[in-house]
């Protein structure tokens, strides 16, 4: 436990006690999730004979994409789903892969196809993510998809952004009422978040929904102060510890999404040593928003199931 006067921007807060930050567990929620899964998986073979099932697509060779699809396919395998991998060349065209990608919308034992991203700069992304059937898009990128998250009546949501609502969620950080901050507007991860968290409700009730969310990126002006306002500050970026303790509320909530590969090992875009001893709540990198977006994945392969068997 320290002690000391803690200075925000330009602000003086009095004495106070800062209490190092709860290590939100990514890894026992995921776990959690997965349990669930692995038992409703089990429901649906036997109610309709087959395992839910998905398939993976990757192009080229990239040695971290093809870490993330063994991880996703152990996943599957653990937890009792079926699973296929699509492997194309690093020369593949946008062609070969469209053909494929309707070779498995057209297959009836195929439940949740994922392209894994990013696909090579010959190939363009928006026109593959199109062609997926909107029903087996169990990465909620499609622009149906999309659509439906915007206007509130989802079909799937994205496994990092589903993962983290999940573990505020679990770990009772309520979203209503707080302001959310989100550093980052990817397609993937920022944009999808920020749309999540301030809708007027979710599946997993209006607490964890009803956020008043502010985004920031790039060409924001005065980040850091925008980020000092946050009750939740969710990061993702990119870029090393990016966040420092003198962005963080004192007692916020802090998930960090980055995974950021340096001589150090891998870290997130939060600078956790030090956020830590600010924060209320921290993710660390590992073992944070990681393990959830696989956890999700499985979760909105199991959707898919019962979408299609429905
Ligand atoms: P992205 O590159 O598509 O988007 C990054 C965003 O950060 C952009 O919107 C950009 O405006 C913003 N940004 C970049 N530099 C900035 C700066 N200096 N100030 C403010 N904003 C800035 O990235 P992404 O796909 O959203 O991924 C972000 C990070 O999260 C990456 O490290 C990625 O590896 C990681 N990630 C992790 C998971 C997971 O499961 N843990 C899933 C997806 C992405």
């Amino acid at each position: 436990m320290l002690v000391f006067p803690y200075r925000v921007g330009v602000f003086h807060v009095n004495e106070r006690t800062i209490v190092s930050a709860a290590i939100l567990d990514g890894k026992a929620i995921a776990q959690e999730i997965r349990s669930e899964v692995a038992q409703q998986a089990a429901e649906f073979a036997s109610a309709h004979g087959r395992k839910p099932c998905l398939a993976t697509v990757l192009v080229g060779e990239d040695p971290a994409s093809q870490v993330y699809i063994r991880m996703k396919h152990k996943a599957c395998e653990k937890e009792g789903l079926d699973s296929r991998h699509h492997m194309l060349p690093d020369g593949a065209t946008e062609e070969q892969l469209l053909e494929q990608i309707a070779e498995l919308n057209a297959d009836d034992a195929v439940n949740g196809i994922l392209v894994q991203l990013p696909v090579p700069d010959q190939i363009n992304e928006k026109k593959v993510l199109d062609a997926i059937d909107p029903l087996k898009d169990v990465d909620a990128f499609h622009p149906e998809n999309v659509g439906r998250i915007v206007q509130g009546r989802p079909r799937f949501l994205p496994c990092t952004p589903y993962g983290i609502q999940q573990m505020l969620h679990r770990k009772g950080i309520e979203v209503s009422g707080k302001h959310v901050v989100v550093i980052g507007r990817s397609e993937i991860v920022g944009k999808p978040m920020a749309m999540m968290l301030m809708q007027r409700g979710s599946e997993l009730g209006r607490e964890s929904a009803n956020g008043t969310v502010t985004v920031c990126h790039s060409r924001t002006a005065d980040l850091p102060g925008v980020c000092r306002q946050a009750d939740i500050l969710i990061a993702a970026i990119g870029v090393a510890k990016f966040v420092t303790a003198d962005m963080v509320k004192p007692g916020a909530a802090v998930i960090d999404v980055g995974i950021n590969r340096t001589d150090d090992g891998l870290v997130g875009d939060v600078d956790f040593d030090a956020v830590k001893e600010v924060a209320g709540h921290i993710t660390p990198v590992p073992g944070g928003v990681g393990p959830l977006t696989i956890a999700m994945l499985l979760h909105n392969t199991l959707i898919a199931a019962r979408l299609q068997a429905s």
